[in-house]
């Protein structure tokens, strides 16, 4: 019960919070920035819409140290990278992994060289990469073309992959499944989560399943991923060559976990959906008015698809909904999508600004 128990100035980080369950060793020189111990949120207003006194949660993993769950499985990667005596990383990102790369590589002392989607990636997330020292390479061609780059990169000189495709990724990230067990004290009914390279819906499978087989839980969550309808290549059954969406972390037409994700789906006898881009935006504004909780487009892509199933969900059960990171990252679609009365060019005086308030 390390989450729960623990202050947050005392949290060491999720590589020594649970290192018996990872594969580190006492000669793997631990890089971290005390990732983890992000908070499980209670969701009242999501709830209320679903009724049936069904309890929602959100796993916010915008708390974490770049502002998403990317951290927990760079800590890992870049830790083992580190270990092997690599002194540079690469990977392709609609964002999130590189400004994680980035921050992580460079306090391992490594150089990190990232390639982007040029013009497809939140302009936080692209000031994070540029401030943590990263070498952005910006390709005129989407993720997948990306990622195909740095695979034939990695493999031809001495420079390690991060991306989700790296094993170490997914154990960092099944750390999230541990949390979300520690916190509650049993696995939920159903977990939501967004799934763009599936990489962290087979993480958090594997976290549930290793939790239960040690006993710190009786059973397993039904797993319910959810892809944006312009680039739902597992809803399809096919890759998407020109994937479309607004939440452009999920904006992936040919998942790397692809196979991980078919097996977590039968598995979990979980399901795999489609929701669009103004689902995804309803329930992104419902979670910030609602909830006061600030998540990317992307990450509401989990919650707009409970809604859009609510009607499966039992009676009283528990659900998480995994808010994969912060608002902060995307500011421009944050002001371009709100219900906000925005009152500006007024007049500096108190009777101006109070008959603008309707006094
Ligand atoms: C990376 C990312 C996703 C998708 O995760 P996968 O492991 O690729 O399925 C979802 N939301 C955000 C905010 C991300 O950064």
């Amino acid at each position: 019960m390390l989450g729960t128990k623990r202050v947050h100035q005392d949290w060491p980080g999720l590589i020594e919070a649970y290192r018996r369950w990872l594969p580190v060793s006492s000669a793997t020189p631990v890089i971290t920035l005390r990732e983890g111990a992000t908070p499980l949120i209670p969701a009242p207003c999501v709830a209320e819409r679903i009724g049936k006194g069904v309890r929602v949660f959100l796993k916010y993993d915008g708390l974490n140290p770049t502002g998403s769950f990317k951290d927990r499985g760079m800590t890992m990667a870049i830790s083992k990278a580190r270990e092997a005596g690599s002194e540079a990383v690469i990977c392709a990102s609609t964002g999130n992994t590189s400004a994680a790369a980035a921050a992580y590589a460079r306090r391992g002392g490594m150089r990190a060289f990232v390639l982007i989607p040029d013009g497809y990636v939140a302009q936080g997330k692209l000031a994070q990469a540029l401030l943590y020292g990263a070498e952005v390479i910006a390709i005129k061609g989407n993720f997948d073309k990306a990622l195909a780059i740095v695979q034939e990169v990695a493999n031809q000189y001495p420079i390690t992959l991060v991306n989700s495709v790296n094993p170490y990724r997914l154990q960092g990230q099944k750390t999230a499944a541990f949390e979300v067990i520690d916190a509650l004290g049993e696995a939920p009914d159903w977990l939501c989560i967004p799934v763009g390279n599936a990489g962290n819906i087979s993480a958090y499978w594997m976290g549930f399943n290793e939790y239960r087989q040690a006993g710190r839980s009786r059973r397993l969550p039904r797993m319910m991923g959810f892809q944006a309808a312009g680039s739902a290549p597992l809803v399809l059954g096919h890759s998407v060559e020109h994937p479309d969406t607004i939440a452009t972390a999920i904006r992936i037409g040919n998942p790397v976990n692809r196979d991980n994700a078919l097996r977590v789906r039968s598995e979990s006898n979980g399901d795999f959906m489609a929701v669009t881009d103004a689902e995804i935006i309803e329930a992104y504004k419902l979670l910030g008015s609602g909830e006061g909780v600030f998540c990317e487009p992307a990450s509401a892509a989990s919650v707009a698809g409970l809604l859009k199933r609510r009607d499966e969900v039992p009676a009283g059960a528990t659900v998480v909904c995994v808010l994969t990171g912060n608002g902060l990252k995307d500011p421009s679609t944050a002001i371009e999508h709100n219900d906000a009365r925005f009152h500006t060019g007024l007049e500096a005086d108190t009777a101006t600004v109070a008959r603008v308030m309707g006094f």
